[in-house]
């Protein structure tokens, strides 16, 4: 048995099991580029409503380059990785003069790496390649039993079938979803029967491992800025971690100096919020401060005018415990 004769076994197992992903609806290059790019750090099932949302606000690449960026910023609010749209606003405005129909066009585009590159390549095309994201790189691995994901690569599209290979390259994903998991499901798998890490018991030892980096722990006090029913918010500048994003004011505090925090404000109606972002966690304790003064340095709202910002996750989970406070004490604010 080869990749050759197995991909055909894949092919009827996709065909017959596949989910019904909105993407997966008239695959053509924009829709495709948005669904991975959304794919790209966050799951399939929580992607759905994101997408949906998406293509009824931006249905074409023309209205995501004419929307502005913080409209752009508001749809992608909670995916995280803002980077990702700002790339797609930037990426619709250079495929205004027209989609590239091979890799190195794709791979130009910021934003687009070698597997959205192939995915778009595949799904919208139907070109023989294969595009390898991490689900991909375990089946495959543990396939031809190798840690050499290029090779692999190669292997799998060398022999990749000339009629509909998106099918067996889409199969390959949703194999890595579904039955080729980390604790894989073998004995439902189309590929068992060329599979040599299945032959020789040795799937345990692939694809290599990762090693994960510890996230850095960061603590900051959130002071909550009221100047009567506005509250100061700040705009993230281009070059900082969270770029046009909006953020209450922050400031670093010592892991010590948060504990005692946390302390002093034991009766505080807010909540410690943590969020991820890169390579920190946050951790992130509100307090109100009422000013007589507009700061210079921040931009002043009203929650309701608040709710229609982008806002980073962390601080978006302040806000929505400030609307809840908000409800709870009927305050005009
Ligand atoms: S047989 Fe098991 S290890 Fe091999 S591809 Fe299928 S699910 Fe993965």
């Amino acid at each position: 048995m080869s990749f050759k004769t197995d991909q055909e076994s894949l092919r009827t197992w996709f065909l017959a099991s596949k989910r019904a992903l909105p993407w997966r609806e008239n695959p053509n290059p924009y829709r495709v580029l948005v669904s991975e790019v959304m794919l790209q750090q966050t799951r399939a099932d929580v992607v759905i409503d994101y997408f949906n949302r998406w293509m009824q606000q931006f249905p074409t690449v023309q209205e995501l380059a004419e929307a502005s960026i913080e409209t752009v910023l508001k749809a992608w609010e909670g995916l995280g990785y803002y980077s990702r749209a700002r790339n797609l606003h930037q990426a619709a405005k250079i495929l205004l003069s027209g989609f590239p129909t091979d890799y190195q066009g794709w791979i130009n585009i910021k934003g687009v790496g070698p597997y959205t590159a192939n995915a778009i390549l595949s799904f919208a095309y139907h070109q023989p390649v294969v595009a390898m994201d991490a689900n991909v790189q375990r089946v495959l691995s543990r396939y031809f039993e190798t840690f050499d994901l290029k090779w692999a690569e190669k292997e799998a599209t060398k022999d990749l079938s000339r009629e509909n290979p998106e099918e067996i390259a889409e199969g390959l994903i949703e194999l890595g979803a579904t039955i080729c998991t980390p604790k894989p499901f073998c004995e439902l798998c189309p590929l068992k029967k060329g599979c040599r890490s299945f032959f020789n018991h040795t799937i345990a030892n692939y694809p290599a491992k990762k090693i994960l980096k510890k996230p850095k722990s960061v603590y900051k006090k959130v002071i909550l800025f009221q100047y009567e029913n506005r509250f100061g918010v700040y705009r993230s500048k281009p070059k900082e971690l969270f770029a046009d994003l909006y953020r209450f004011f922050e400031k670093d505090l010592s892991p010590h100096a948060y504990q005692n925090l946390i302390y002093e404000q034991h009766q505080s109606p807010f909540k410690e919020v943590r969020s991820t972002a890169t390579t920190f966690q946050f951790f992130l304790f509100p307090v109100i401060e009422k000013t007589g003064f507009l700061n210079q340095e921040l931009e002043f709202y009203t929650l309701t005018e608040c709710l229609k910002l982008p806002f980073t996750s962390g601080h978006k989970k302040i806000l929505h415990q400030l609307l809840a406070l908000n409800l709870k004490q009927d305050q005009e604010w």
